[in-house]
C-alpha cells in the first residue's frame, strides 16, 4: 500500500499500548502512512476501510453492503427446520447464501428426516395402542 502514501503525517507517533510496554514504546517509533480517499481526496489512514470523512467504504464497492436478512443466517435455518421440520425448507431455497446442489442436498436430507421421524412416531403410537390393549 505504501504506492498510495502521499504525505506522511504526523511524522512521529508514539505508542502507549501496554503499561508494561510503556517505557519501550516511548521510543518506538511507528510511521502512520496516510493515503488519499478517492471519493472526497481528504487524507485518512492507509489502514482505513472507511473514510472518516465522507463515510465512503474503500474496499472497492463505493457502496456498504446491506446487513444479511436473519432469517437467512445457517442458524435460523437450522432452528427452523428443527422446529417446523419441512415447512422451514422455503428459507433455504430462497437463501442466496447456499447453491443449488446444496439446497437439493438439504430438501432431501429434510425430507428423509421427516419421512423416518413419522414411521418412529407411528411405530411408538402403533406400540403404545398394543400395550394398552395388553393391559385391557
Ligand atoms: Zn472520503
Amino acid at each position: 500500500m505504501f504506492s498510495h502514501i502521499t504525505k506522511i503525517s504526523p511524522p512521529i507517533h508514539f505508542r502507549y499500548t501496554s503499561k508494561r510496554g510503556w517505557l519501550l514504546s516511548l521510543f518506538r517509533v511507528e510511521w502512520q502512512a496516510m493515503k488519499k480517499c478517492s471519493f472526497c481526496a481528504e487524507q485518512i489512514q492507509d489502514e482505513a476501510i472507511k473514510c472518516r470523512f465522507c463515510g465512503e467504504f474503500l474496499d472497492g464497492s463505493g457502496k456498504q453492503k446491506p446487513a444479511a436478512k436473519w432469517y437467512y443466517s445457517t442458524s435460523s435455518v437450522v432452528i427452523g427446520l428443527l422446529c417446523v421440520g419441512p415447512f422451514a425448507l422455503p428459507l433455504v431455497w430462497l437463501n442466496p447464501k447456499y447453491k443449488t446442489a446444496a439446497k437439493i442436498i438439504i430438501t432431501i436430507i429434510v425430507i428423509a428426516a421427516t419421512i423416518w421421524l413419522y414411521r418412529l412416531m407411528t411405530q411408538m403410537y402403533q406400540q403404545i395402542i398394543k400395550q394398552i390393549h395388553d393391559l385391557g
